[in-house]
């Protein structure tokens, strides 16, 4: 569903006693494991993940005595096993300028995470260049420019709906001669029209190699913890329209458990760069399997 994740539904499932519940043991059967199953399911992990998941807590434990603790424990354990092979910052290349193109869904979070990444770069003492190439969305190029500015670093713009690609290598071409570390372009994320959007990825990534044939060397897909399933579309759907290289989710702060985050792992495996956490430029966090694991099962 929608955002159907509720913190703590582990507590939800075993607590029904009250806290004395935590230490009753009770025995792991088949009755308590779909159960498990449908809170994993109903928090967005996926039924093939669920179905998983629940099997390596069935084995060696089917028939026993466990406590509330120890299912929990347990869950957790297998969450952040599954999270672990993906839980990796964003690479930086020897290789100058590094390019990083942002790509999603209008609304995910692509401008607010670009400033916070060149926030955390320029603090690094990287020197950082940034290119708004959402140029038909005259908000997203000022909020961007916002953005830049906290950063303390340049925002190359173009008018308002000329060609992003023309941007993106006049941004690369200026940030090869200054010499800077990294390069991020943002780019449009409307949907609605998919063979368009497609076209300028792909003319934006043609553009770049003219200059660089390495270059993109990423292609971060941004998501929003808030729209729980429907980030597995996106995926899809982004990967076909570019090279997706790896995973930022955003809005992590709230309500949303980012339960999805489990299926995306196990569906497609692309590394979590980082997590959205706030509104704030230092509101962006490594992506921490045994957190996020606690945080889920909590
Ligand atoms: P874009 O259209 O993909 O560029 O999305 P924006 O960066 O403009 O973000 C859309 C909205 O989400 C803005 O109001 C942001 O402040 C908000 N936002 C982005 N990331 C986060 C986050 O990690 N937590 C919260 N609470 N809000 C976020």
């Amino acid at each position: 569903g929608e955002t159907s994740e509720r913190p703590g539904f582990i507590g939800r499932l075993l607590g029904r006693g009250g806290a004395k519940t935590t230490v009753t043991r009770r025995v792991l059967d088949d009755d308590m494991l779909e159960s498990l199953e449908e809170l994993m399911i109903a928090s967005d992990m996926g039924v093939d993940t669920a179905l998983r998941v629940s099997a390596n807590i069935a084995e060696g434990r089917l028939g026993r005595k466990v406590s509330v603790a120890e299912i929990k424990e347990i869950l957790a354990t297998e969450i952040a096993r599954v999270m672990e092979p993906v839980a990796k910052p964003l690479p930086i290349y020897p290789k100058r300028p590094q390019v990083v193109l942002v790509v999603g869904v209008n609304g995910a979070g692509k401008t607010t995470t670009i400033g916070k990444l060149a926030s955390q770069f320029r603090a690094a003492g990287k020197s950082v260049v940034i290119a708004a190439g959402d140029t038909f969305r005259a908000a997203a190029v000022e909020q961007l420019q916002v953005w830049g500015d906290r950063a303390g670093v340049p925002v190359l713009t173009a008018p308002e709906g000329s060609d992003p690609a023309s941007l993106a290598y006049d941004a690369l071409k200026k940030a090869q001669d200054e010499g800077a570390d990294l390069l991020m372009i943002d780019t449009a994320g409307r949907l609605q029209n998919r063979q368009d959007l497609m076209a300028e990825l792909a003319k934006i990534v043609r553009v770049l190699k003219k200059l660089d044939e390495s270059a993109p060397h990423n292609t971060v897909l941004v998501l929003d913890a808030t729209t729980g399933q429907n980030a597995l579309s996106q995926v899809e759907t982004f990967q076909k329209l570019a090279d997706v290289s790896g995973l930022v989710m955003t809005k992590l702060d709230g309500t949303a458990k980012g339960g999805v985050l489990v299926a995306l792992a196990d569906k497609f495996g692309l590394p979590i760069h980082a997590i959205g956490v706030g509104e704030q430029i230092e509101d962006l966090a490594p992506f921490d399997p045994e957190d996020f694991a606690k945080a889920l099962t909590g």
